[in-house]
């Protein structure tokens, strides 16, 4: 090897695969190696086979060897890089706050389907402010809550990282938001039950907030508290969106009423999405 740096796209592409083989199936290997390499050569995985003499500079090698401890550790792709994609937002990440996922695309593309003119919409335990920013980009008039100061930190980060605005509070679900109501109100609450939160992925359990997880001894304590006060938030005809559980669909339905929820169902076929009518009380 006739490097500058030590890493021509051969060695790259032998020291990635290995390491992110561990991490994962073929197709999550394959996902990765591709963001990686978009990340830290701005090309496709492909290159790496199509060009194996072509070498690093000694910047991207140098950012490779700081990254290959940390993939080596299992850490989220997201918090590695320092972003992540949702929708059509580029989404800035750091530990502490949990990474967008690809099945809350649906919680925000449901949320814009059913956006009034002129609407007021909450994105309640917003995070980094991603469905909130997807609905304010088409549009809506948005308030991002959060109990974790460093959640709306990041949420301003991304409205201004996306050219876009939405309000901040911080907001024990609905007890800074006295008074206040919303055409829609979307939440994507904690909803792994306590006692599986030791069984999920390394990569989500070392690496992300329990508090954007723990939804309780049954996953379902969130959603028991939107019943009770969410309702209170909402104009005349407004909807409560939540995301749940691959698994909670049956017991969300059961809880805000069959007759007022609608379920929808993720890329993957599982139930993920409620949308929710207040219904008479
Ligand atoms: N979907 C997340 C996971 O599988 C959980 C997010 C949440 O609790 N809201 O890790």
């Amino acid at each position: 090897m006739n490097c500058i740096s030590d890493y021509d796209f051969a060695l790259v592409n032998t020291t990635l695969r290995g390491i992110l083989r561990a991490r994962g199936d073929e197709s999550e290997m394959r996902s990765e190696l591709n963001i990686l390499c978009r990340a830290l050569l701005g090309l496709p995985a492909s290159a790496l086979t199509l060009f194996p003499e072509r070498c690093l500079t000694r910047e991207q090698a140098e950012r490779l060897t700081t990254i290959l401890p940390r993939l080596k550790a299992g850490e989220p792709l997201a918090y590695i890089l320092g972003q992540t994609d949702f929708c059509f937002l580029r989404i800035a990440c750091r530990p502490g706050v949990l990474i967008p996922r690809g099945d809350t695309e649906l919680l925000a593309e449901t949320g814009i389907r059913h956006l009034p003119e002129n609407g007021r919409v909450l994105d309640l335990c917003c995070g980094t402010g991603c469905v909130g920013l997807a609905l304010a980009a088409a549009g809506a008039a948005v308030v991002c809550a959060d109990i974790s100061e460093e959640a709306l930190a990041l949420t301003r980060e991304n409205a201004a990282l996306n050219g876009l605005t939405v309000r901040t509070v911080k907001s024990d679900l609905f007890s800074a938001l006295n008074g206040e109501r919303f055409n829609l109100i979307l939440c994507n609450p904690p909803y792994i039950a306590s006692g599986d939160i030791e069984k999920l992925d390394r990569s989500v359990r070392d690496f992300e907030p329990k508090l954007a997880l723990d939804g309780g001894n049954d996953g379902l304590a969130f959603y028991r508290k939107l019943k009770q006060e969410a309702f209170a938030h909402l104009t005349p005809g407004g909807k409560l969106l939540v995301e749940h559980g691959y698994d909670q669909g049956e017991a969300v339905r059961r809880l805000f009423g069959e007759e007022n929820t609608t379920t929808l169902r993720d890329n993957g076929g599982h139930e993920r999405v409620a949308v929710i009518t207040q219904g008479e009380i």
